[in-house]
């Protein structure tokens, strides 16, 4: 009987990762969180996103733009897209252990399912890192309001641009870019225009985040943030590409055209997006590399079943020699690159924006204030009053300095690439093992390949990720 995985007998998160086991001595609570999140996960990732997962695959093959909105709506009353919200708002209260655990299970069912929810998250992440009262307030209200209308709300980040896009993950290499995206200053704020593309769930957007510099000839030191409503005037959406994996998570091509922002739906001022773009990097490469963990994972469990069911000369694949030290190859891979994973989600946790969520001051808050205020009116009012929003934002800079940024987005660096690049060697070494009749479509294992390589380019090449994380590192020894 396999002790791990999608049909494992009993939840295995302390068998897959021991030092929690140490970890749960200290913070019981923590701990049993992440538990309960494997648990829940793994029931949605088994009855609800793998039944559909090939089935998609084909439909969005044909028509890239296809939302199966049953299903989103089953993931929707499972509360997915707004897991980080604080229980006592009506989320799930995850964390980024959590959310890492959680995000294991489901892209071990499907990663366009997954991405299709997941970015979502965009939305919370980005204000968090923000911390402006007034923006995670009306974020969280709306997200939840719509959550239980059972209406999407969808949320983009908008970065890459034609000219440009993996240069964001590296300074040197963002200060030399060559963007062709035109931010103009003008009486009460800001014109865009130009095209922004490859954007997750773009073309479903109800809101997005878009960064780009305010001078094309000074790219790192003039980056800014703007928050666009898509029903903006100028704003259209454009292709929706036909994509070789990830297929039923819509990437689509944004089009501004003297798209007016005001000020104040400018999160952050030309020169001060850098920072910005940096945390939330920080965090989103980290769940790439989780991704691509979930692939790897879901990759080599089909291929064991697969062993388990198919004989070769009148004997179980699964019981060559060959088949066997392959599989635990495998295995420690994914069991090594896990730890790490698991370690930068905890260390973020521990350093990172929700260290503040966990304050015992902030938990009371929100454990005693009553959910109406809460996500009211009258605090937002309250939260936009000069002074309060600026001295709660600063608090939270003062929390996670700029060091402390810049360390998690190399360690960010570190498990995307190894999480991405064991996502593409475990899917094509389980092809060699299953050979032509496994690697069919109904296996699964041909798609998972598929879908493993976008994992290596977005949030930034790996090859420009290993950059960043040598400079980090190593810099000054190439000076
Ligand atoms: C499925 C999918 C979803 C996506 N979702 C989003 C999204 O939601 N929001 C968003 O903003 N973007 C999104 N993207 C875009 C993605 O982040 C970019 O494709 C990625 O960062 C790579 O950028 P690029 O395509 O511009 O490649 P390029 O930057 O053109 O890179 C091409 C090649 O040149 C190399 N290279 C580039 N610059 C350097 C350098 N300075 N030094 C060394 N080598 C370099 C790269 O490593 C790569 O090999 C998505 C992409 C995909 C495929």
């Amino acid at each position: 009987m396999q002790k791990w995985g999608l049909f494992a007998p009993g939840p295995d998160l302390l068998h897959n990762a021991p030092f929690l086991a140490k970890l749960k001595k200290a913070f019981p609570e923590y701990v049993e969180r992440a538990q309960n999140a494997q648990v829940y996960a793994r029931q949605i990732a088994k009855d609800i996103i793998l039944p559909k997962s090939l089935i998609l695959d084909e439909i969005c093959a044909m028509d890239p733009a296809y939302v199966d909105w049953e299903l989103w709506k089953e993931l929707n009353r499972k509360k997915t897209s707004i897991c980080m919200i604080p229980e006592a708002l009506g989320g799930l209260g995850w964390g980024f252990l959590d959310m890492f655990v959680a995000i294991e299970e489901f892209v071990a069912a499907d990663v366009s399912t997954t991405a299709f929810f997941m970015f979502n998250l965009f939305g919370p992440v980005c204000a968090f890192v923000e911390f402006k009262p007034e923006i995670c307030l009306s974020m969280m209200r709306d997200l939840v309001s719509a959550q239980r209308r059972d209406e999407p709300l969808f949320f983009a980040w908008a970065l890459t641009e034609p000219a440009c896009g993996t240069d964001n993950l590296n300074e040197d290499a963002c200060r030399t870019q060559k963007p062709t995206f035109q931010v103009t200053r003008v009486e009460g704020g800001y014109r865009l225009n130009g095209i922004k593309h490859f954007i997750s769930n773009g073309s479903l957007a109800h809101s997005m985040l878009v960064i780009a510099p305010a001078n094309a000839a000074n790219p790192l030191e003039s980056l800014a943030c703007f928050f666009v409503p898509a029903k903006s005037q100028g704003f259209s959406v454009g292709r929706v590409e036909k994509k070789m994996g990830h297929r039923a998570k819509q990437t689509a091509e944004l089009i501004f055209k003297d798209v007016f922002v005001p000020d104040e739906n400018v999160w952050e001022k030309p020169g001060r997006g850098w920072r910005h773009t940096m945390e939330v990097l920080a965090v989103s490469t980290g769940a790439v590399g989780m991704l691509g963990l979930g692939l790897a994972r879901g990759s080599l469990e089909r291929c064991i079943r697969h062993c388990q069911a198919t004989t070769i000369k009148g004997r179980p694949l699964i019981e060559e020699n060959w088949v066997q030290i392959a599989i635990a190859d495998m295995m420690a891979k994914i069991m090594t690159v896990r730890a790490k994973l698991l370690d930068f989600a905890i260390g973020a946790d521990a350093l990172l924006v929700t260290r503040i969520l966990d304050k015992p001051l902030v938990k009371a808050a929100l454990n005693i204030l009553p959910e109406k205020l809460l996500l009211g009116q009258s605090l937002e009012a309250l939260a936009k009053s000069p002074g309060v929003s600026e001295l709660v934002s600063n608090f939270k800079h003062a929390q996670v300095p700029d060091e402390v940024v810049a360390y998690f987005k190399a360690q960010g660096a570190c498990v995307k690439v190894a999480g991405s690049d064991l996502a593409m060697e475990v899917s094509s070494r389980v092809l060699d093992i299953v050979g032509l009749e496994g690697a069919g479509h109904a296996f699964g294992m041909e798609k998972i390949f598929r879908d493993a390589k976008a994992t290596q380019i977005y949030e930034g090449a790996n090859q420009v990720g290993r950059l960043a994380l040598f400079a980090h590192e190593l810099g000054d020894a190439a000076s």
